[in-house]
């Protein structure tokens, strides 16, 4: 079995990007996984600890970061996140494909470490919209929210860090771009080693 690929997609708060990475996993449930992080944050009304994230104390995250276990992490809107580099490793050798959901500063740990990882930037097709789905959303104050949109202004100028950009003006248009992404990255001859395994060859 050959070793799954890193899927690393980033987006502002409000981007879609919860829908997106929700509906690619729908499609492909016998290949991809979703990476659950572990954060200091409180969860929201409707997380549910051990599926959206696993929710820790800051003294048990910095003990994470002391023993090694994070893969990556970072400080993003004043909370830590990271992720699991067991889970990962376990989950890419065991052939699936990962998805992590990750801001700008993890995405750029993976980079240094995974070559062939694919980047993914996904943003709302302006910062307005991006305000008025926060809004609507309703899970943060209004202070959060700004908080969230001036961070969003920050990580969308590293755009270019990414291999894909994906502007969510409509969600299944959105959709079909990144099922199309995650088709074409399995088409790539550089991952193929062996074409008799592919192709029958016999004349
Ligand atoms: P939220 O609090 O809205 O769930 O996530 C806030 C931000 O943290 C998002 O940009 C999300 O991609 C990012 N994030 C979630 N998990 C991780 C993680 O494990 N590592 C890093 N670096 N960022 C994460």
């Amino acid at each position: 079995m050959s070793r799954g690929k890193l899927f690393v997609i980033s987006a502002p708060s409000g981007a879609g990007k919860t829908s997106l990475c929700n509906k690619l996993l729908a499609k492909y449930p016998e290949r991809l996984r979703y990476s659950i992080s572990f954060t200091t944050r409180e969860p929201r009304v409707g997380e549910v600890d051990g599926e959206d994230y696993f929710f820790i104390s800051e003294r048990k995250f910095k003990e994470m970061i002391d023993n090694e276990e994070f893969l990556e992490w970072a400080v993003v809107h004043g909370n830590y996140y990271g992720t699991s580099k067991q889970v990962i490793e376990k989950h890419l050798n065991d052939g699936y494909d990962v998805i992590l959901d990750i801001d700008p500063q993890g995405a750029r740990q993976i980079k240094n470490k995974f070559l062939d990882a694919v980047f993914i930037f996904i943003v709302a097709p302006s910062i307005k919209e991006l305000k008025n789905r926060l809004i609507n959303r309703r899970t943060e104050s209004m202070e959060k929210i700004n908080l969230r949109l001036k961070n969003a202004l920050e990580e969308i100028k590293f755009f270019k860090m990414y291999d894909y950009l994906i502007i969510n003006r409509f969600l299944n248009v959105a959709f079909e771009e990144l099922d199309a992404i995650y088709r074409a990255e399995h088409l790539k001859t550089k991952d193929i080693d062996d074409i008799e395994k592919i192709v029958d060859l016999e004349v």
